[in-house]
């Protein structure tokens, strides 16, 4: 399974319509509230070592009346999980917890030293928490919107109006292209320097995912695919996606790169893959994301070949 895809709390969706229950659930013993500033999670350093700041409830407290999102998570080992949004705002961090040691990270910036399951809970807090933060006005007639259904919907506020907003997550593709024993790999220029990544793109309104592919393909690199084959899926709230991964094979090497759409592509052979990494020349996608994985996969198909093992033993700058 991917990063961000170990979610183990039961959602309880009934418990979201109940008030009694939601009460009941807020104010249990061992509730942990998560905390969300400006599309960061807050996280405790100590030492080298980084760990998320699940806060009891009663630490959460003073900071309910002014966060901008609540929302019920779910129930995991008889734990309820909530989390609290707030925009960016200097009043609002004068009230976050006193502790030297607090600090908000990006989540994909440190997700690889948290357990999985966590990392996955506070993605999906995270992508709750962005959600509300842009749907404070209904699209429908400019109203203002309510939270309902403990943070699960939002409601308009105008009487002769009234409708109901749900979470967006917006559809991408991402798709490792391969042609016998090379893939094609691309970059953006605002990515650290020989980094390379599997193309990628969101799916547009009235195309399937495989369409989304082969068109994105061709797009940004001019490469006919020869064909498609679905692979797994991640959630990625950053800010709010679902990234839908694909193995595809391409029918010839040739490229016409868009440069308007990416830095650079080109495909690298398992060889000049390893040797990149090894010199320092070349740079895979955070191991967080699912591009890594796709291209892992790939690598680690031909006998004999283990990425991870070329991974081993280098230094930080290379990774
Ligand atoms: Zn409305």
């Amino acid at each position: 399974m991917n990063y961000f895809s170990h979610n183990p709390l039961n959602r309880d969706f009934e418990a979201r319509t109940d008030a009694a229950q939601q009460t009941h659930l807020w104010n249990h013993p061992q509730a942990r509230i998560i905390l969300i500033h400006d599309s960061l999670n807050l996280f405790v350093q100590q030492e080298d070592s980084i760990t998320a700041v699940l806060l009891p409830r009663e630490e959460a407290e003073v900071l309910e009346p002014v966060a901008k999102a609540k929302v019920f998570l779910g129930v995991a080992d008889e734990v309820p999980y909530f989390a609290l949004g707030f925009e960016k705002h200097p009043d609002v961090l004068a009230k976050y917890p006193k502790t030297a040691s607090y600090l908000f990270r990006d989540l994909k910036d440190v997700a690889l030293q948290l357990p999985q399951e966590q990392s996955a809970i506070l993605a999906y807090a995270r992508a709750m928490v962005h959600w509300h933060l842009g749907h404070h006005f209904c699209a429908n007639c400019g109203a203002p919107t309510y939270n309902i259904e403990a943070g699960h919907v939002r409601q308009c506020s105008n009487a002769d109006c009234g409708k109901l907003h749900f979470p967006r997550t917006d559809t991408a593709v991402i798709m490792l292209i391969s042609e016998g024993d090379a893939c094609l790999l691309a970059r953006q220029a605002t990515w650290p320097k020989s980094r390379y990544a599997t193309l990628a793109g969101f799916l547009e309104p009235g195309e399937t995912l495989e369409q989304a592919v082969a068109r994105e393909a061709m797009e940004e690199t001019g490469v006919q695919l020869a064909s498609i084959t679905y692979h797994s899926s991640q959630p990625w709230p950053f800010p709010a996606s679902v990234m839908a991964g694909f193995m595809a094979t391409a029918s010839s090497r040739s490229l016409a790169v868009n440069y308007n759409e990416m830095e650079d592509a080109r495909w690298f052979t398992r060889q000049e893959i390893a040797d990149g990494l090894q010199q320092g020349t070349f740079l895979l996608p955070p191991q967080v994301s699912i591009s890594y994985r796709l291209i892992r996969d790939w690598y680690n198909a031909a006998p004999g070949h283990q990425l991870e093992e070329v991974m081993q033993g280098l230094p930080e700058r290379n990774l």
